[in-house]
């Protein structure tokens, strides 16, 4: 469902990203782990489209995300392109981002009726249901401000699954909580994943839930991808320096 092919990414002259390739299948959960400042969040933002690789191409669903096809050649992708794509892919973020002045139900039905023109009744009934499945369906008509962080990170979930998304990205969702609320997120994400109708990219500090959750574990480092495998094979057994350095401060 995505693919990226030979990926970099530099910001001046600095080489964030040097060839990254990564296969992910629909519905395969992965985890992306690395030390500061390896890339991971630059990997996701590229998917979003939030930023341009400097080199390679990334596929979403066989879409080229930042090129297409014009009268048989290869053209940099329009605003148009770039939207189509946009709907296959959600993401939440380390901070919630919902518009304050709006209720959560609120927040859940914007994009579905302004971006994908559904109409107002059908994107209601499916943001509640989403809502229900985050365990806020008593908190509709609540402003963010009146949430818990735990709470607004549910929120910030549904609303990117009321867009159906064939991939939904987790960039670090859980480092801006208090430890007490960390736990409810996961609960929702481990739901999500055993659903397994999605793909999801999961990158986080949190071992055990990686080690649970994930299919493949994929270990970022210095712009490449220095180990990747089973959750057992990265997490417990791989006999990688920088990687074991890496583990050694979440023991
Ligand atoms: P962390 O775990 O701290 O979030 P990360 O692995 O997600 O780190 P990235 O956020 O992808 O790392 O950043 C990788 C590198 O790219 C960092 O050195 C960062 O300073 C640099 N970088 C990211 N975005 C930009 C930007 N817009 N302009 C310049 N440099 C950037």
């Amino acid at each position: 469902i995505v693919s990226y092919k030979d990926v970099k990414k530099s910001f001046g002259d600095v080489h964030v990203l040097k060839g990254i390739n990564l296969d992910i299948k629909p519905a395969e959960k992965v985890a992306l782990i690395g030390p500061s400042g390896s890339g991971k969040t630059t990997i996701i933002r590229m998917l979003m489209t939030l930023e341009e690789p400097s080199a390679g191409e990334i596929i979403v669903d066989g879409k080229n995300l930042w090129h297409m096809e014009k009268n048989g050649k290869k053209v940099p992708a329009n605003e148009k392109h770039l939207r189509e794509v946009r709907g296959d892919i959600g993401m939440v973020f380390q901070h919630f981002n919902l518009f304050p002045h709006m209720t959560i139900l609120e927040n859940c039905m914007t994009a579905p009726i302004h971006v994908q023109k559904e109409d107002k009744e059908s994107a209601r009934k499916r943001s509640i249901e989403m809502l229900e499945k985050v365990g806020l369906g008593d908190k509709l008509e609540n402003y963010p401000s009146q949430l818990s962080g735990g709470q607004k990170q549910r929120v910030a979930m549904a609303r990117a699954l009321v867009m159906r998304p064939k991939v939904m990205l987790f960039d670090e969702v859980t480092s801006a909580l208090d430890p007490e609320l960390v736990g409810e997120v996961l609960e929702v994400i481990r739901d999500l994943a055993e659903e397994g109708e999605m793909a999801m990219i999961l990158v986080t500090h949190e071992m055990d839930f990686a080690l649970d959750v994930a299919d493949r574990v994929i270990f970022l480092d210095e712009g490449v991808i220095a180990e990747e495998g089973t959750p057992s094979e990265v997490l417990e057994h791989s006999d990688n320096e920088r990687l074991q350095q890496f583990l050694h401060r979440f023991r």
